[in-house]
């Protein structure tokens, strides 16, 4: 696996006013001497604000003290210091009324709206500023440089970037004619795939790689031996700015990497999973030369009550589930009272050892399990429907919704090709045909709505099914005898498929067009007259395996007889290779390493709800004669393995709400 480094590195990011005078940095300093077990590093963000310009000679003098911060870090014994450079482009509109403005064309949006606080990255002018501010850093001798994740065209104050005259010129050199920004915006939304849009997503590609040569040759200029980092943001909620991380890790000359995402609270504690997982897509597409990836553990605005110390702890483990091997701890940023944040720093050291050794085993192995598609090409790709924006939000390429599978406890991979792969919607319809092939040929867990993609690509006899009809209403779905639905045959489940909005695709009946279609389950209405099958399993030409799913996919699968007919399934389609498999329904979510061969592994638990589980039965998939159970606070345990034929069995006792459980 790429980014395989064994070492454990936790880094601290310090806010301007905690190092711009003195008390408040011998405050810090003493902070960082009394946790210095979880302190491997420290990075100086170099201004207060998200508004990009400040003047240069503030900041000539500014990165003169920052020099000398950087020194008394270094007698104070901190292994690595550095600057992260908040700003290169600007992150969002913030405090323009007190800040200078900027000095050169500012970000112009699509509806022509025009920034406050970030800049076109097009302009000499923005270019010549940017090498002046990077020179001064580098001049300041960090061992390293972080630059932030305003390196985006998305969400700079303007939402979607950059259609001033620069951009609108540089994008009629690319196109071969002109365009009039209306007349751009205009052509996005015209029908079909690719074209104009593609173009486009590329320009933003190039945009950001010239950005990221510029940084790199003028910090290494200065001194070729400073490290460069750089931070990501994920391709959950859109990849308009191309998330090509091979092209500008390459330009950036960057050999740190640090994915990031939102989860900034203890509101929907679940969605620490969904920033593992995106997390682990990010680390998954940087080039092997990224070999230290930090996971951003971001807490703002720091404020003590929005997380528990349990979550920031956990959401770091998953991270490192999902192949991070470092956390850059995000709670030192603003001038916060260190009251707000102690508890959280408190928690990290009985994490250390837990961390470490997991690090160290599962280092180089892929993550395991069901992958759920999607591609740095999304938004390049995808098509556009008559009235539809191409701006505008597409559920129908929403690359997140299959994640509610990791909910019920089946393991979902952030690396390809894993167990199998899960397309869901329109997801499928930016990959080529030879992709979805390669794809097909594995196994595959697919809803109705991406059968018909599939079939109107010429691949529908490689499911085994078509789509019948669509129903939309009085429906529920019931398991048959067949073996795959074990003491669930017979069962009903009711999703209750109106009660969510548009019931599209939620009621769709299929119909087998080859020998050897398995039907789990059958649709009926609510007087259980039988519509046709909801639910099929067929192994495919290329000796693929399929299941496709036409009642209520993506919700409502939390019972106890579709978790086990999940379970069943997905077993049955990665030939039994799925890497961990709990026998009772008990809400213990799972990330799993493990080697190609099966030949070794390490499996991350944790439970999700708020009772405790007395005892879970966990299969393991790999090879497994002995395994060491790691637990926070407490001694590594060696744990009894019962062979089977896939791997081993064990059992866990006592597992507390949110505790962790670590197999290695
Ligand atoms: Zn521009």
């Amino acid at each position: 696996m790429k980014n395989a480094d064994k070492k454990l590195t936790l880094s601290w990011r310090i806010g301007l006013p905690q190092w711009e005078t003195d008390e408040p940095f011998e405050n810090l300093l003493a902070l960082l001497q009394e946790h210095k077990s979880v302190v491997d590093e420290v990075a100086m963000f170099e201004t207060i604000t998200h508004h990009l310009y400040i003047p240069l000679d503030i900041y000539t003098r500014r990165m003169e003290l920052a020099a000398k911060r950087l020194e008394a870090f270094r007698q104070a014994g901190i292994p690595s210091v550095g600057i992260n450079v908040l700003c290169t482009i600007g992150h969002v509109n913030e405090a323009w009324s007190c800040m200078p403005p900027l000095p050169c064309q500012p970000m112009v949006g699509h509806d022509g709206s025009v920034s406050h606080s970030c800049a076109c990255p097009n302009t000499p002018e923005m270019r010549a500023y940017v090498r002046a501010k990077y020179e001064r850093v580098a001049r300041a001798r960090p061992d390293f440089i972080w630059v932030d994740d305003d390196i985006r065209m998305h969400c700079h104050g303007v939402m979607w970037g950059c259609f001033c005259p620069t951009c609108l010129a540089l994008f009629a050199t690319r196109a071969g004619r002109s365009y009039t920004r209306e007349e751009l915006v205009q052509a996005f939304d015209v029908p079909g795939q690719g074209g104009v849009r593609e173009l486009w997503v590329e320009q933003n590609i190039a945009t950001i790689e010239s950005l990221m040569t510029e940084v790199r040759t003028t910090i290494h200029k200065v001194n070729a031996g400073i490290v460069i980092g750089k931070m990501t943001a994920g391709a959950g909620w859109t990849t308009y700015s191309g998330q090509a991380f091979d092209r500008w890790f390459t330009a950036l000359g960057a050999t740190k990497g640090r994915p990031g995402g939102g989860f900034y609270t203890d509101e929907r504690p679940l969605d620490m999973l969904d920033k593992a997982l995106e997390c682990g897509r990010q680390r998954a597409t940087l080039p092997p030369s990224v070999r230290d990836v930090q996971y951003e553990l971001e807490n703002f605005p720091y404020q003590r009550l929005k997380k528990s110390p349990a979550s920031v702890v956990n959401e770091c483990s998953l991270a490192l589930a999902h192949g991070l091997n470092g956390v850059a701890f995000n709670m030192l940023a603003i001038g916060t009272t260190f009251e707000d944040i102690l508890p959280w720093v408190k928690a990290i050291p009985a994490a250390r050892p837990v961390w470490e050794k997991w690090v160290a085993q599962a280092a180089g192995l892929p993550t395991a399990g069901l992958w759920p598609a999607w591609s740095a090409r999304m938004m390049a790709r995808r098509s556009v429907r008559t009235g539809e924006s191409w701006l505008g939000w597409s559920g129908r390429h929403n690359i997140n919704i299959p994640k509610v599978l990791g909910d019920i406890g089946l393991p979902l991979a952030s690396d390809t090709p894993a167990c199998g792969t899960v397309l869901c919607g329109h997801v499928a319809e930016v990959f080529s045909d030879d992709e979805l092939k390669a794809m097909l040929a594995r196994g595959v867990l697919m809803d109705s709505t991406a059968l018909e993609l599939l079939t109107e690509r010429g691949m529908g006899h490689l499911t085994g099914v078509r789509l019948a009809k669509r129903l939309d209403n009085g429906l529920w779905e019931r398991f048959t005898a067949d073996p795959m639905n074990g003491r669930a045959a017979g069962e009903i489940r009711d999703a209750r498929i109106e009660f969510w909005g548009d019931a599209k695709g939620m009621g769709d009946v299929l119909e087998p067009i080859a020998q050897g279609v398995r039907v789990l389950t059958n649709i009926e209405d609510y007087f259980a007259r039988p519509q046709g099958p909801g639910m099929t399993a067929f192994e495919n030409e290329l000796g693929g395996r399929v299941v496709v799913m036409g009642y209520a996919p993506w919700i409502f699968l939390h019972s106890v007889g579709k978790r086990l007919q999940l379970q069943n399934a997905s077993d049955w389609l990665s030939r039994d290779t799925m890497p961990v498999r709990v026998d009772e329904t008990v809400p213990l979510v799972a990330v799993a390493r493990v080697a190609a061969d099966c030949q070794r592994g390490a499996v991350m638990l944790l439970n999700v709800g708020f009772d405790p589980i007395p005892e879970a039965t966990v299969h393991l998939r790999f090879s497994c004669s002995q395994v060491r159970l790691l637990t926070i606070g407490r001694r590594a345990q060696v744990l009894p393995v019962e062979p089977e034929t896939t791997g081993g069995r064990i059992t866990l006792k006592d597992v507390e709400p949110w505790g962790l459980r670590v197999l290695v």
